[in-house]
């Protein structure tokens, strides 16, 4: 049967948020679909399902038209519907996802992913109440790259993502709680080439020279969501008033630049192996991202010699052996990946009761995908922070998304993390005194 369009006008309040979005693919369509023998190109987001006379209610929708949203859903078969990651520019295949369903309620709908499978260990991660919590369906709940929800009598909208989203607006948020402390401050480090402001923030010593000096890079690969919550738990020891904080406000200066990618993480994007690169591989010659063009100029300036570590938080790919364990990727370097298994052992001593953490975990340089042949000619973040003058740890940190080991990642525990590798942080710093 033939699939036919009808072209809507766009939702009044999220326009100018989203203008970008969307102005990339043809304005959102319902679609009436019966049957999926027509796979559309990837063109909207937005798809409003038609379905038999029996099911509850006539319609429903799914969309990714809000911050962070990505999907292609191209078809639906009665209440399955057939969907996708939206690529947009990557050059190898990725697996982010991340939309929501409106006017289901008392439905059970099938998603069904075409193409690889996009769902990680524990399932999808829904929300329904706007992104405020999340949950994981478990793994029980996907099969053969499909899951089915069951929406409540009530349900209004449920949004569902691979795994836990941490946008701009969460940021805001834990930002805000700290809105009157004397030991952090919220600058802009750029405007990304959509016109997006890019956070620097500093915390910790801020009101006198420090002893030390930390950079903190996070979404240099838009889709790595966790390792900001571990970012935020970092930055929430920093600014505590507790031993470990106080020790941070009276000898070190933090600098995170928590947004690398700004606007593919408020895009939705993947951002990683972006077409002709992406941000973590833009820190040789030309840079052609205002952010990392932004963090090479301003980083020296700013460390006047004291930058002793820099951290650059990551998340692996989906599943099986270095992607369910939090690791460090060990550097080219032999004097620089000495430092990293120093503070590898320091962190295993300090991470009890976050996340699991085991040294042993790190991979070294030459093994599985570490290799000169994966950066070719170009150049990390870790890489040029560990050139910076002084700098005597600069490494990336591997957080997954959905499990460590047996223990299931919630925001919570990846912040908690965060706390732990603020602890190490300081052993680290006070032993390299010594
Ligand atoms: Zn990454």
């Amino acid at each position: 049967m033939r699939l036919s369009r009808i072209i809507r006008a766009k939702p009044h309040k999220e326009m100018n948020m989203h203008y970008k979005t969307l102005s990339r693919s043809v304005a959102p369509v319902i679609l009436l679909a019966i049957g999926c023998s027509h796979i559309l190109p990837a063109t909207s987001s937005q798809r409003t399902f038609v379905s038999p006379p029996s099911a509850p209610t006539s319609s429903y929708t799914t969309d990714a038209d809000f911050p962070g949203g990505n999907i292609i859903a191209d078809c639906n078969e009665g209440d399955t519907i057939y969907l996708r990651p939206d690529q947009r520019d990557s050059s190898e295949w990725w697996f982010y996802w991340n939309f929501r369903v409106r006017g289901a309620a008392g439905r059970t709908l099938k998603f069904q992913f075409t193409g690889n499978d996009p769902i990680g260990t524990q399932g999808p991660a829904v929300s329904t109440d706007g992104g405020r919590t999340w949950s994981w369906l478990g793994p029980q709940a996907a099969q053969d790259s499909a899951f089915s929800y069951t929406f409540g009598r009530d349900s209004g909208e449920v949004q569902f993502c691979f795994s836990i989203p941490y946008l701009e607006a969460n940021l805001q948020e834990f930002l805000g709680r700290y809105a009157d402390s004397p030991h952090l401050a919220v600058r802009e480090l750029c405007r990304t080439g959509k016109g997006r402001s890019v956070e620097r923030i500093h915390a910790g010593r801020i009101d006198a020279e420090p002893n030390y000096r930390v950079l903190l890079t996070a979404r240099h690969h838009a889709c790595e969501m966790i390792a900001s919550y571990s970012l935020e738990g970092l930055l929430e020891a920093v600014l505590a008033d507790t031993d470990i904080g106080r020790w941070f406000q009276n000898n070190v200066e933090v600098l995170a630049v928590p947004f690398v990618d700004k606007d593919g993480v408020e895009d939705g994007d993947q951002g990683k192996s972006r077409r002709p690169h992406d941000h973590n591989r833009d820190y040789l010659g030309k840079s052609i991202y205002p952010s990392v063009e932004a963090v090479r100029q301003f980083v020296p300036r700013w460390s006047k010699g004291k930058l002793m570590v820099a951290l650059d938080l990551h998340c692996p790919h989906i599943r099986g052996k270095y992607n369910e364990v939090i690791y460090i990727v060990g550097s080219p370097n032999q004097a620089a990946w000495q430092q990293q298994k120093e503070f590898a052992a320091i962190l295993e001593s300090v991470c009890k009761g976050s996340l699991p953490y085991r040294a042993e975990s790190s991979l070294p340089f030459g093994t599985a995908w570490n290799t000169a042949a994966n950066y070719g000619q170009y150049k990390s973040c870790s890489r040029w922070a560990e050139e910076q003058p002084g700098v005597r740890l600069a490494t990336t940190i591997e957080i997954p998304y959905a499990n460590v080991g047996a223990a299931v990642v919630t925001a919570d525990n990846a912040r908690a993390f965060g706390r732990d590798l603020a602890g190490a942080l300081r052993n680290y710093l006070e032993n390299s005194d010594k």
